[in-house]
């Protein structure tokens, strides 16, 4: 059982040294970027997109070269358990998400992805056994479009002087950085 280039059990090391441990959603979002690569359409250059912030992202961090840093891992907060990887140029792309009919096939995932279940009353181990298992087949897949230049991280421009702080920042902002036109968020030390 291969996630991205990795063997199951290799990944499951990595996600416990990057997310800190074994999480459910990063586990699924592994299976959930392994079949978006597989069925990505034509093209040499990617780009990602979560709709949440939980998650998922690491995944993709993990198994792509999409990053939050690099700039071509978009995470919107829609809050759907998705994510789509498209071409970089002309948008289009494969959109996988966590299809709660075919969930229902492993009751363990469907109580904890519905929050049917108090965290006490989970069984983790059977959560974790019952994604190993499903894989692939407990996601659904579909063909999107996206406006890449839509998504793509607005350039910051020319860099000023904040007379106030003394440290660069985007001339954009103002006259001064945001921290110094109040949205610091520090508390006097
Ligand atoms: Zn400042």
């Amino acid at each position: 059982m291969q996630i991205g280039t990795y063997t199951y059990e290799e990944y499951v090391q990595i996600v416990k040294s990057f997310h800190g441990f074994l999480a459910p959603g990063v586990l699924i979002g592994g299976f959930m970027v392994d079949l978006a690569l597989k069925r990505k359409p034509e093209g040499e250059f990617f780009d990602a997109l979560s709709e949440t912030p939980v998650c998922l992202p690491d995944a993709i961090q993990i198994l792509t070269p999409c990053t939050v840093g690099n700039g071509w891992l978009t995470i919107m907060g829609i809050g759907r358990f998705a994510l789509a990887l498209y071409e970089k140029q002309g948008g289009q792309g494969i959109r996988v998400y966590l299809d709660t009919e075919k969930l229902k096939a492993w009751p363990e995932a469907y109580h904890w992805y519905l929050k049917l279940k108090t965290k006490k009353e989970q069984n983790y181990q059977r959560l974790i056994e019952e994604i190993k298992e499903a894989g692939h087949e407990m996601l659904g897949i579909q063909r999107v479009r996206v406006e890449p230049e839509t998504l793509r991280r607005p350039k910051f421009g020319p860099v000023g002087h904040c007379p106030a702080c003394g440290e660069a920042y985007p001339q954009a902002h103002g006259d001064r950085c945001k921290a110094c036109q109040g949205e610091s968020p520090y508390l006097e030390a």
